[in-house]
């Protein structure tokens, strides 16, 4: 790959996927986004979508849209999700946000597992996943083992299975594809060493879905939970989805027993008597406004082909290092993210002392919008399903520009409320 915006031109050409980016809202040409891995962009689909479900559905079918389409939204979507992430298609809801999904999910697991204290997680999980460990730690007297990065960047499988307590590991919980790093985890090793200890495993897709193949059926996944404003490009606070894998779901109970979960929900019984299958870890009432328009961002992927995702943003991931590699590294620019493009996600994160200020720097005087995450991470998110070869290119010919001109140096180095 020749490091020229003229190499970079000629990919997009050849590129199957370009036709896509038409899908999303472009309207600012000169802004180079690169923060899909947070919010995705807007597609178009959804805003026909949401239209049509607020005029018509909600403005004149009224409580009849529960029987026309808003009652089964959660099994539909989550039906179609889980072509994405390689479950059957009743193995997945839409429900709530990650962090209620990841709670109900460790209750349950830890409650198929009573009596074994060990719950094994990461130190560099997100920090919503850790907050709820801690938390649930506290209330059930259990033990946390913390796993960290060996070499800062990615934490081996080995290092994961030496954690784990044969005799004593309830469950082992991590983020697939790390917030930061976006180091990716061996998931069938991991699951299959939990399994060998007794322990059930719950995986956060959050960084995963809509940007890697997942195989959960194939490497026997018990649990798993994720986000759907990422890379699906659900819209901002989007309903979650959750994960049970069919042989577990009638074992495992809803520690949030809502009306939702209720089998025979309309028969208004007075006691609680968990639905069948996946549907008992649904709560209360979906948000469906913003439910129904998260199909519209999985219809889009789904027809690009989650391998053909892949493809492009192993390409474009490695045509950033590259860039980074001849450009950035000279400036001590650091590379915060796995070389090897097999454990690597789709956001790229790239490291300096004075990461926060040249984040700053780049949104405020070269309209390109990475984000950042302390303490030292700029984070470059590649959405194939939009981002051009140009737009990698010229966020990393901007940010030489940054600083090769030093125009981060103007910039304070205290945190924003947001970065
Ligand atoms: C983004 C993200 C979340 C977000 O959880 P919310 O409940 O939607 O705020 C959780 N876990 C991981 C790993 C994430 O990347």
């Amino acid at each position: 790959m020749q490091l020229t915006l003229e190499s970079a031109r000629a990919l997009d050409a050849r590129d199957p996927l370009a036709k896509f980016r038409d899908e999303f809202v472009v309207d600012d040409a000169d802004t180079i986004y690169m923060d899909g891995n947070s919010l995705g962009r807007l597609p178009k689909r959804a805003i026909a979508r949401v239209r049509e479900v607020v005029e018509n559905e909600w403005g004149k079918r009224l409580v009849r849209g529960w029987g026309e389409g808003w009652m089964d939204a959660p099994t539909r979507i989550g039906g179609k999700i889980a072509q994405l992430i390689g479950a059957r298609s009743d193995e997945v809801i839409v429900a709530d946000s990650t962090s209620v999904n990841f709670f109900k999910l460790v209750h349950a697991a830890l409650d198929a597992r009573e009596g074994k204290k060990q719950i094994v997680t990461e130190t560099v999980n997100f920090p919503t996943d850790a907050y709820i460990l801690q938390g649930i730690a506290r209330t059930r007297g259990k033990n946390i083992t913390y796993v960290s990065p060996q070499n800062d960047v990615a934490i081996s499988t080995d290092a994961v299975v030496h954690a784990i307590d044969n005799r004593n590991c309830a469950l082992v919980t991590l983020t697939h594809t790390a917030f930061k790093s976006g180091a990716v985890y061996d998931m069938r090793a991991i699951t299959q060493a939990a399994h060998d200890a007794g322990a059930l495993v719950l995986w956060d897709l959050s960084h995963s879905v809509g940007s890697i193949p997942l195989a959960l059926n194939a490497c026997e996944a018990d649990l798993a939970v994720g986000c759907t404003y990422k890379y699906l490009n659900g819209g901002p606070g989007a309903p979650a989805f959750l994960y049970v894998r069919r042989d577990l779901q009638e074992q495992l109970f809803n520690p949030i027993q809502g009306w939702f979960g209720q089998k025979n929900q309309f028969a208004m019984d007075f006691d609680y008597a968990p639905a069948q299958g996946i549907a008992r870890f649904n709560v209360g009432t979906p948000p469906i406004l913003s439910m129904l328009a998260i199909e519209a961002g999985v219809d889009v992927l789904l027809e690009a082909g989650i391998e053909n995702l892949r493809a492009k943003s192993i390409q474009q991931t490695e045509f950033l290092i590259g860039l980074w590699e001849a450009w950035l590294k000279p400036f001590g620019v650091t590379l915060n993210s796995p070389r090897d493009s097999k454990i690597r996600g789709s956001h790229v994160s790239l490291g300096h002392p004075d990461g926060l200020r040249i984040d700053r720097a780049l949104i405020e005087e070269m309209n390109v919008i990475p984000d950042f995450r302390f303490p030292d991470n700029i984070r470059f998110g590649i959405a194939p399903i939009y981002t051009r070869f140009e737009d990698v290119y010229c966020a990393m010919e901007r940010l030489r520009r940054v600083m090769t001109e030093k125009l981060y140096e103007k910039y304070a180095g205290e945190r924003p409320m947001v970065t």
